[in-house]
C-alpha cells in the first residue's frame, strides 16, 4: 500500500515542500515539490510549483506571511495538481531543526508538544521559530490530517555521555542546557541505511563514518545503525569547515576579539556563522567557484580548500578511532556528491587505514549509490545521494505506527 504525506521545511522567509508517495518498504515516489521564497516582505515573492509529470507553475506576488504562503501553495495543488483531496495525504511531516534532549524521535503534534517545542527557540533561534510558525500554519490549514515533528537533532540522542558532555561546571550543563546535540540527523540516519544496503549488511552489523557536505557540513559516526559521535554541537557552527561557518576554532576566539577588535559577541557570532568558511577564506561560499578560482591559480582558493579536506581528513581518523572497526566511508550532500576533487584529496593519506579513493572510478561521471574505492579495498568509500525528505516522510509515517 502507497500513503502520501506532505513534508514541509520552513525557514523564515521560505517554505520548501516535497509531497511523497511512499510504499511499505519506504521506498518514495515524488509527487510534487516546491518552493516559496521571499515571504514576510513587502517586495513580491515568488511560489514554483512543480508536479511530477505535468507542468511546473510559477507565480510572484507578496506573500505577507507564512500562513499567505502556504495559501498559496494549496492554490497550487489545486491549479496543477496533484489534487490533494484525491491524494489524501496520510500525515504531515515538518522538518524541525532542534529537538533539545526531550525529542529523542518524530513526534505527532499536539497543542502539548508544539508548547514545549516553543521552549527550544533560545536552542536554535534562527531555526526553530520558522519551524514553529510552519507547524501552526499547516495545523490550521490541514486539520484533522495528522502533523509529525522530524528533528534533525532526533537521530544524535544515541551519543553517549562521553560524546555529548562539554567539560563545563555542572550549572552551564543542567541550567543552560549546553551540550553537543548534532544535526543533519535525517541525512545521517539515511545516507548511513543505504550504506548498509549498499554492503549487503544488516544495518545492525554496519559501522559506518558519513561525511555531509553540503552548505552546512557534518561528519557522524554511526554504530550498528547508532550515531555514536557527530560533529556539530550545541549549534551547527562546531566541526567541518563549511559554505560560510568556520566550523571548529579555539573557544577563546570570541572573547578575544572582544578584546582586541571591539566585536561584541553578537557580532562574533554572525561573522563565525555568515561570513567564515569558505566564504572568509576564499570569497565565495561555493565550493564550484573555490575550484574554479583553485586552478586559475588563486592562492586563498587553494588554502581554503586545504582547510577544507584537512579538517576532513581529521575527523575521519578521529571517528575511525572511535568506531574501531569501519565499514565504509560516504560522502553525501551537494559537495560530497558531485566533488571528485575533495573526495581525493581528503582521503589522501589514508591508505594506512584501509582508505583509498580510486582515480577512475572517484572521477566517473556516474551518478547514484557508488563505490569510488577500488574492488577489494578494506574499508571502501561511498558516495551515497542524501535524500532527506523521503527520510521525513518515513520517519512521519513511523510516528504514526505505519510501517515504513
Ligand atoms: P544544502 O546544505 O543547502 O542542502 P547542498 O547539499 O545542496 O546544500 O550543497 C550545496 C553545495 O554543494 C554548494 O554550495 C556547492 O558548494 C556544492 N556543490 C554542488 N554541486 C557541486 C559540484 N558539481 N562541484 C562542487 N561542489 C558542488
Amino acid at each position: 500500500m502507497t500513503q502520501a504525506v506532505l513534508v514541509l521545511n520552513v525557514g523564515s522567509s521560505s517554505i520548501k515542500y516535497q509531497l511523497l508517495a511512499l510504499d511499505d518498504a519506504g521506498e518514495g515516489e515524488r509527487l510534487a515539490t516546491g518552493l516559496v521564497e521571499r515571504i514576510g516582505g513587502q517586495d513580491p515573492g515568488k511560489l514554483s510549483h512543480r508536479p511530477a509529470g505535468a507542468e511546473a507553475l510559477e507565480c510572484t506576488e507578496v506573500f505577507a506571511s507564512h500562513a499567505q504562503a502556504l495559501d498559496a501553495v494549496l492554490d497550487a495543488f489545486r491549479t496543477a495538481g496533484p489534487d490533494l483531496d484525491e491524494v489524501k495525504p496520510t500525515a504531515v511531516g515538518h522538518r524541525v531543526v532542534h529537538g533539545g534532549s526531550r525529542f529523542t524521535t518524530a513526534t505527532v503534534l499536539d497543542d502539548e508538544v508544539v508548547s514545549s517545542l516553543g521552549e527550544l527557540n533560545p536552542l536554535a533561534p534562527l531555526h526553530n521559530p520558522p519551524n514553529l510558525t510552519g507547524i501552526e500554519v499547516a495545523r490550521a490549514a490541514f486539520p484533522g490530517v495528522p502533523q509529525v515533528a522530524v528533528f534533525d537533532t532526533a537521530f544524535h540522542q544515541t551519543l553517549p555521555p562521553a560524546a555529548y558532555t562539554y567539560a563545563v561546571p555542572r550549572e552551564w550543563r543542567e541550567e543552560y542546557s549546553v551540550r553537543r546535540y548534532g544535526f543533519h540527523g535525517t541525512s545521517h540516519a539515511y545516507v548511513s541505511r543505504r550504506a548498509a544496503r549498499f554492503l549487503a549488511r544488516p544495518v545492525e552489523e554496519a559501522n559506518v563514518i558519513v561525511l555531509h557536505l553540503g552548505n552546512g557540513a557534518s561528519v557522524c559516526a554511526v554504530e550498528r545503525g547508532r550515531s555514536v559521535e557527530t560533529s556539530m554541537g550545541l549549534t551547527p557552527l562546531e566541526g567541518l569547515v563549511m559554505g560560510t561557518r568556520s566550523g571548529d576554532l579555539d573557544p577563546a576566539v570570541p572573547a578575544y576579539l572582544q578584546r582586541v577588535a571591539g566585536l561584541d559577541a553578537d557580532a562574533v557570532d554572525r561573522v563565525l556563522n555568515r561570513s567564515s568558511g569558505l566564504l572568509g577564506l576564499a570569497g565565495s561560499n561555493d565550493l564550484r567557484d573555490v575550484n574554479r578560482d583553485a586552478e586559475a591559480g588563486d592562492e586563498d582558493a587553494r588554502l581554503a580548500h586545504a582547510v577544507y579536506c584537512h579538517r576532513i581528513r581529521k575527523y575521519v581518523g578521529a571517528y575511525y578511532a572511535v568506531l574501531g572497526r569501519v565499514d565504509a566511508v560516504v560522502f553525501t550532500a551537494g559537495v560530497g556528491e558531485n566533488d571528485a576533487r575533495t573526495r581525493a584529496l581528503s582521503m589522501q593519506g589514508l591508505e594506512g587505514l584501509g582508505i583509498e579513493v580510486d582515480p577512475v572510478r572517484n572521477a566517473s561521471a556516474e551518478r547514484g549509490e557508488r563505490s569510488v574505492s577500488a574492488p577489494g579495498t578494506r574499508v571502501p568509500v561511498l558516495v551515497i545521494p542524501t535524500d532527506e525528505e523521503i527520510e521525513i516522510a518515513r520517519q512521519t509515517l513511523g510516528a504514526l505506527g505505519h510501517a515504513a
